[in-house]
Parts: structure tokens; C-alpha cells; sequence
């Protein structure tokens, strides 16, 4: 063993460190090998082999701009001879370079030896550093999809190993952190993680999905978005969720053939049929239900609930002529023309019925008070009750009611009537009489 190979084995681990690892085999020879990371073109490109058509046009095909690649191992052995007697045996390793590359590199190499014969890792080393300088290679590398995966990953540790290890400033806090700690959002714009985190987790919990955005002055003037991945990788995916669907809610509550889920525990949005016009199914949770009066799905043939009609009726009325445009577009402006004429009609038939009905408390009909006294017997059930109170009354003691003298409705069973009170009251006796009669039958 020549001392020549002893001080190129020293001085190549002196420069390369952990990059070098050498040894010796069975026939006592040097062997080992060094990992070469390659200086990287500014223009450097990859595109994946599997994106070709089959008839070899890249048409659509983006190719990705890389600034690093994985690095070139170079394997030798030493004869005893080495380095004036025989030249190194070597290999080369390397997952983007062609078969035909890696040949043509280890021929350089030798042809360098051949022409002076001496150590020559080194140079083999520099050689495969500035690999680009020494063969011709055209941008972007078409490699195998696994390939161009790992190189891809490798480049992306190297940017976040530069990354990690640089300071930053942090607009939030105003403070220089190490980029480890630090998040860089896809405008490129860096910041504490810890702040951002806190940021977009308060502005998410308060509904004010607007401020979920880049907080550099640049970014907020031109209303930059944020990449959705970005708000994931900072709140996680629950908050995230949350902040899409206050997001989604807020696009479609300007969209009139958008309504909500009238399930309180969903509220999904539900989109107008196409097919049928009152029809909206829930998106979320599948519920179907009327567009316009928003209860479960009644078919075509039934009419609305009524209240619903009433309200849309009073925010038609109510409404400023931008929200009239509005509305005309949610319902159809011949639909809502319907819906507010039959809503009046309803309307004015409630009036009418509060003007000259009552309420039976016992079955609720409305009935009618023609002429006759405070005294009403429903039609319908045979409630004996007081128009003026509503109270129940008992059969045979109706007058009662009215004859508590100071009570509420003391004195006034002929009230409000302008009939003549005398015959009246006789109408009202002979009732009495007549009922308490019944009753009397009713027990033999
Ligand atoms: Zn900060
Ligand atoms: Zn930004
Ligand atoms: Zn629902
Ligand atoms: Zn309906
Ligand atoms: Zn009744
Ligand atoms: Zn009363």
C-alpha cells in the first residue's frame, strides 16, 4: 500500500466528512465511497415520464422548477498498484442520471487518468459536482414517475432545511424568529406558526371568515387568498371545516335559488328543483322540503302553510325595490304575485272572522255572532262560553257569569249589541231555561 493512497483517503475525509466512508476488502484493498451533492442550474426542471401522451406530446404538461437534486455517489476500489500503475475501479449511483450519462462520466474520469496517471477522487468529486459543465443535459429531466417523486422530496427537505435555518421576522409579533418555527403561506409571506395559528383560529371562531387572509399590508390591499391547504396545515382540520362552511354559507346567501336546511340541528344548504318548482332537497342531510312555506315536502297538489305566505307577503311589501328584484328572482315573480294575492285574501278573511267571529275555546272553531247576546253556544262542540272572556260557562247558570257584580264581565251580557236590552234579556232567560231543561232531561 502506497503512501500516496494513505494521504488521499486522510484528505478526502478531512473535506468530505460524513459524505466519505471508505474501508478496506478481502484482498486489502481501499474501497469506499463518496456522496456528491451537485451544483444545480438556476434553470433546472423535471417533468414526470408518465404526463407524456402515448403519441409523445407534452401538450398541458407543467413541468416543475427544482434547485436541488439527490446526490451522485461514486463507489471505487483501489488496486495495490494505484495510483501510478492502475487506475481506480469506479461506479456511479445516481436516480436521475441515464445509464448512458453515468457511463460517459466514468469515461471522463478515466480518460483524465489515463492522460496523467495519479490520485484522482478529487477530481472525480469536483467532477461530479459540476456534472452539468461536463455533460450535456436538457431541461426539464424527463424521469420516471417514482424518480421524479423522490426528487421532488429531496428538494422540498433541502428548501425547508434552508428555510428552518434562517431568521425571519414576524409581521404579528414583530419579533425574528428561526424559520423552524415559522410558517410561510403561499403569497410567500412568513410569519411566527404560533401567530398565524392564533390569528386565523380567533377570526374563524368569530365568523369573520373575511380576515382569514395573509395580514401583510400587500396581500390584505389586493385581497389575496389563501390556499386552503395553508389554513389546514395552521388550525387543523375541524376549525378548518367550520371556516369553509361559514365561507360556503356566505356565497350562497346572494344566490336566490339557494335556501337553508329548516332542520335546526343541520342547517345545509338546500338548492330549488329544477324539475319541481317548491322542491328543495338538503344537500347535507337529504331532508326535503317546500321552498316556500319550508315545511317537509307536501307534494305538488297541496297548497303552502299560509303563515310563511304571510311573512314573504310582508317582506315583499316591506322591501326596498333592489330586495323586490331579489326576491322576484328567489320565488318567480308570477309565484310571489300569487303568494301575495292569496295572502291578502287570506288576510282579509281574518279580519273579517276577527270582526265578527269567536274562537270556541274548547275546539277552536270560529263562530259566528250574529244577533243574540255575549252568551255563545259553539256550533260545533256545544261549549257554552262568554264572547267578551272567552270563559267557559256553566249550562245552567250562564247568567251567572254576567251578574258578579265588579267582575269582569258584570252587567254587560247585552253589551255592544244595540239590540233592545229587555227582549234581549228575555231571549237570553228563555235560553237559559231551555238549556237547564236539557240537562234536567239528560238525567232521567
Ligand atoms: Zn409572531
Ligand atoms: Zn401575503
Ligand atoms: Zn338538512
Ligand atoms: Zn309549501
Ligand atoms: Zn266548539
Ligand atoms: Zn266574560
Amino acid at each position: 500500500m502506497s503512501d500516496e493512497q494513505d494521504d488521499e483517503m486522510t484528505a478526502l475525509k478531512a473535506i468530505f466528512d460524513d459524505a466519505f466512508e471508505y474501508g478496506r476488502n478481502a484482498a486489502h484493498e481501499y474501497t469506499g465511497k463518496l456522496t456528491v451533492s451537485v451544483n444545480v442550474p438556476a434553470e433546472a426542471s423535471i417533468l414526470m415520464a408518465g404526463s407524456i401522451e402515448s403519441d409523445g406530446s407534452r401538450a398541458g404538461i407543467i413541468t416543475r422548477s427544482i434547485s436541488a437534486l439527490p446526490p451522485v455517489t461514486l463507489f471505487f476500489t483501489l488496486a495495490a498498484a494505484y495510483p501510478k500503475g492502475a487506475a481506480p475501479q469506479i461506479a456511479i449511483a445516481c436516480v436521475w442520471l441515464s445509464a448512458q450519462q453515468r457511463a460517459e462520466l466514468a469515461r471522463q474520469m478515466h480518460e483524465t487518468w489515463t492522460h496523467e496517471p495519479d490520485v484522482i477522487l478529487f477530481h472525480c468529486a469536483d467532477l461530479l459536482q459540476n456534472v452539468f459543465d461536463r455533460i450535456s443535459v436538457a431541461f426539464p429531466l424527463v424521469l420516471a414517475d417514482d424518480v421524479a417523486e423522490m426528487v421532488i422530496e429531496h428538494d422540498r427537505a433541502q428548501q425547508q432545511q434552508r428555510f428552518d435555518a434562517t431568521r425571519h421576522n414576524c409581521g404579528i409579533c414583530l419579533e425574528d424568529k428561526l424559520g423552524a418555527v415559522c410558517y410561510a403561506l403561499s403569497c410567500g409571506h412568513v410569519f411566527c406558526r404560533a401567530c398565524l395559528t392564533e390569528f386565523f383560529a380567533l377570526h374563524i371562531n368569530e365568523g369573520n371568515v373575511a380576515a382569514v387572509q395573509c395580514p401583510d399590508h400587500a396581500c390584505i390591499k389586493f385581497g389575496a387568498k389563501l390556499l386552503d391547504s395553508d389554513i389546514v396545515a395552521l388550525v387543523g382540520h375541524a376549525l378548518h371545516r367550520r371556516y369553509s362552511e361559514i365561507v360556503e354559507k356566505r356565497a350562497l346567501d346572494t344566490d336566490p335559488s339557494i335556501t337553508w336546511c329548516p332542520r335546526r340541528t343541520c342547517e345545509g344548504s338546500a338548492q330549488k328543483d329544477a324539475q319541481y318548482e317548491k322542491l328543495a332537497i338538503c344537500r347535507k342531510c337529504g331532508y326535503a322540503f317546500c321552498f316556500y312555506c319550508r315545511r317537509s315536502w307536501h307534494g305538488t297538489g297541496q297548497f303552502c302553510a299560509v303563515d310563511n305566505h304571510q311573512r314573504i307577503t310582508r317582506e315583499y311589501s316591506e322591501a326596498s325595490d333592489e330586495m323586490k328584484r331579489y326576491m322576484e328572482l328567489k320565488y318567480g315573480a308570477s309565484t310571489l304575485r300569487r303568494i301575495v294575492s292569496d295572502a291578502e285574501q287570506v288576510q282579509e278573511t281574518n279580519r273579517w272572522l276577527e270582526e265578527n267571529t269567536t274562537t270556541c275555546p274548547t275546539c277552536h272553531c270560529s263562530i259566528q255572532k250574529a244577533f243574540g247576546c255575549n252568551h255563545m253556544t259553539c256550533s260545533v262542540c256545544g261549549t257554552h262560553f262568554c264572547y267578551l272572556c272567552g270563559a267557559y260557562l256553566t249550562p245552567n247558570s250562564v247568567l251567572d257569569h254576567f251578574n258578579v257584580q265588579g267582575g269582569r264581565c258584570g252587567n254587560r251580557l247585552f253589551e255592544d249589541l244595540g239590540a233592545d236590552p229587555e227582549q234581549l234579556f228575555l231571549d237570553a232567560y228563555q235560553e237559559e231555561a231551555a238549556a237547564a231543561a236539557a240537562v234536567v232531561d239528560g238525567l232521567h
